[in-house]
């Protein structure tokens, strides 16, 4: 690859913002420097200029990008549009975008809080979501093992903050597993080299994509179970019964088979399971 002055000088720039653990003045220099020829963007080109850096700068560079935040949100989440926060329309409509919780994933990130894959260079990709799969595979194996926080008998309401927070954190993850099967599905596709690698995260992602799907509903159930509580505590006929429309909202909820038209639903896992239950 032939590498002029100024583009050897925007490298070098990469490399100083890496050494200086500025990962994402990395990331912005390193799309400056493909933009210096338009070549750049095709085929292995990024990855081969980006391993000229080196290799422990490739896999800084290559970390960068998988850590790099969404330009729309933060954490992956935001204050639902639909309800502005609140939840609910009016007292007795829950807002199905949000679950009834005031708020919402990012549509931009599906909720991971990483950047899309779509801003990463085409052939880094693959690399990027063996990383991010293995960052989401051991943050959802700690919270997986990690019970579920509050006691609904005590108090229902603090309970139910722990809960919001629980779903919202496997909200999270589930986006990112969806989004990793998703550059995985390309990567496969145009048959690029990281498609090895990429199996293994794909098998492991769809078992962890099982299982937080679980701890979803176990997190929903806890939400019904705590306005059920609230329910049977609560002073006035016009209060139980709000409470009890949240009972069946929830109940409905696990029911549901994939969360269609709400924040927990995740277009990748929902295609690969209808593929693989209709074959
Ligand atoms: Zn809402
Ligand atoms: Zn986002």
């Amino acid at each position: 690859m032939q590498i002029d002055g100024s583009l050897r000088s925007l490298l070098q720039s990469v490399s100083k913002a890496l050494q200086a653990g500025r990962p994402s003045d990395a990331v912005h220099l390193f799309i400056k420097a493909l933009a210096h020829d338009r070549s750049f963007h095709q085929g292995d080109r990024p990855i081969q200029l980006a391993k000229a850096l080196g290799k422990m700068r490739f896999l800084a560079l290559v970390r960068a990008f998988a850590d790099h935040p969404c330009m729309a949100c933060e954490n992956g989440v935001h204050e639902c549009d639909a309800c502005n926060g609140r939840g609910a329309f009016d007292d007795w409509r829950i807002c199905d975008s949000c679950v009834g919780i005031g708020t919402s994933d990012c549509e931009f990130c599906a909720g991971s809080g990483w950047i899309t894959y779509n801003y990463v260079p085409d052939s880094l990709r693959p690399a990027v979501a063996v990383v991010r799969s293995k960052r989401t595979l051991s943050e959802a194996r700690r919270l997986l093992a990690t019970p579920l926080p509050g006691n609904a008998a005590r108090d229902p309401a603090v309970a139910r903050r722990a809960l919001v927070q629980r779903l919202l954190q496997l909200n999270r993850l589930m986006g990112a597993v969806n989004n990793a099967l998703d550059a995985a599905r390309d990567a496969t596709k145009t048959g690029r080299s990281a498609e090895h690698a990429l199996r293994g995260v794909e098998a492991a992602c769809l078992k962890l994509a099982i299982r937080l799907d679980r701890a979803a509903r176990q997190v929903l159930l806890g939400l019904k179970e705590s306005w059920r509580l609230e329910a049977t505590r609560t002073g006035t006929a016009e209060k139980r019964r709000l409470c009890e429309r949240r009972v069946a909202y929830y109940a409905s909820l696990v029911r549901s088979r994939h969360f269609r038209g709400t924040s927990l639903f995740h277009p990748v896992l929902f295609e690969i399971h209808r593929r693989r239950t209709t074959r």
